[in-house]
């Protein structure tokens, strides 16, 4: 039987826990574009200002609204004396948790084999939580190691990687371009400071996972760039697999644009590139259809990508358990397991599994 292996998935401590000194900020600037979505405790009016927008964009204009860890997966800020909340992670987390046997929990009961933890430092620095996933779920879980990006040539970064990969189990690298925030953006995916981390992912030999995450404005042309940016960086570092995360961005960015449900230039020429994949979280990109597997646009999109990269580089993400804010894990399949009936069963299998098992195939 063919293999359902998750591009997208997430383990987590408790998200109000570690280091919260760092992870407040970061997280702050993360939601930054949802501002309209939070919502005032006790009456549930929207937040009407963007207090979350500085001057500029970066961490030197970072706005103080005394953001924080809820809980029940919520964030909260502080506005004119009036307490909002955003939720950033379902309200069924109780504690803001997605503990190992959890989300193995989902995987069985979606019918997923296995699954790749991308590191997305808003859940956390969790070298060590992740390579004790790994460790139990040899078979099932795959984990992708972090660095701090903007200082991510430098040794102690250098030799985290290395730990992470040779004494912890991790199998890949994640790598959102938020980080860079935390430097207002001089630094970029090809800045000569971070020739040594490249140098040292080839010699591991593992690909990296990229998230096109900066959060500039104007967003979708600042999302473009930084795509145009990382097949540039593809170019200059052909023998690294690679994985664009989040597919598509721009189907979230462009809500209302005429040109929303199509495929960019620039993600066509970056996907061009022999050694580049695209992960699909398409469920979550048309969030706003009242059931996105059945959103009519997606699969002319899925036809267009099918067409012009290959099935064989779509890898379909869930985002679990952030997914079940717009349908369930299994729902999350529904596009690629019975929608889009021009795809041939391999293409499917390919999809749903196989291209990623490619990348990822079983150790021993
Ligand atoms: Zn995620």
């Amino acid at each position: 039987m063919a293999i359902i292996f998750d591009a997208h998935n997430h383990c987590f401590p408790p998200m109000g826990s570690g280091d919260l000194d760092v992870r407040v900020p970061e997280t702050q600037y993360h939601v930054r574009h949802a501002w309209s979505r939070f919502m005032r405790r006790g009456d549930n009016v929207p937040l009407s200002e963007p207090v979350l927008f500085g001057d500029g964009d970066g961490f030197s204009w970072q706005p103080d609204v005394q953001f924080r860890f809820g809980r029940f997966g919520q964030v909260e800020l502080t506005h004119n004396g009036d307490d909002y909340f955003f939720q950033l992670v379902p309200a069924s987390l109780f504690d803001s948790s997605a503990p190992p046997e959890f989300t193995i929990a989902q995987m069985d009961f979606a019918g997923v084999d296995r699954a790749v933890l991308q590191h997305d430092r808003i859940y956390g620095r969790l070298d060590d939580y992740l390579g004790e996933c790994v460790k139990r779920y040899s078979d099932r879980l795959v984990a992708l190691a972090q660095v701090d990006e903007w200082v991510g040539g430098e040794p102690e970064q250098l030799e985290r990687l290395r730990r992470q990969v040779e004494d912890l189990g991790f199998s890949g690298l994640y790598f959102p371009t938020e980080g860079f925030f935390h430097t207002d953006f001089r630094t970029h995916v090809n800045s000569s400071e971070l020739e040594p981390l490249w140098e040292l992912v080839g010699e591991l030999g593992i690909p990296i996972h990229w998230h096109a995450v900066s959060l500039r404005r104007p967003r979708l042309e600042m999302y473009l760039k930084e795509i145009e940016e990382f097949t540039t960086w593809g170019r200059a570092h052909p023998d690294i697999p690679s994985v664009l995360t989040h597919g598509l961005e721009n189907l979230r960015i462009d809500i209302g644009g005429s040109a929303r449900f199509t495929v960019p230039r620039e993600i066509r020429e970056l996907l061009d590139l022999p050694n580049w994949h695209l992960e699909l979280m398409l469920h979550k990109m048309a969030f706003d259809h009242e059931f996105p597997p059945y959103h009519p646009e997606i699969p002319n999109v899925v036809r267009t990508l099918v067409d012009d990269i290959g099935a064989e580089k779509l890898m379909w993400g869930s985002d679990m358990p952030s997914c079940e804010e717009v349908v369930t894990y299994r729902q999350s399949q529904l596009l690629w397991r019975t929608g889009c009936d021009f795809l041939t069963d391999n293409e499917r299998d390919g999809i749903l599994g196989g291209n990623l098992a490619r990348l990822y195939p079983l150790k021993g």
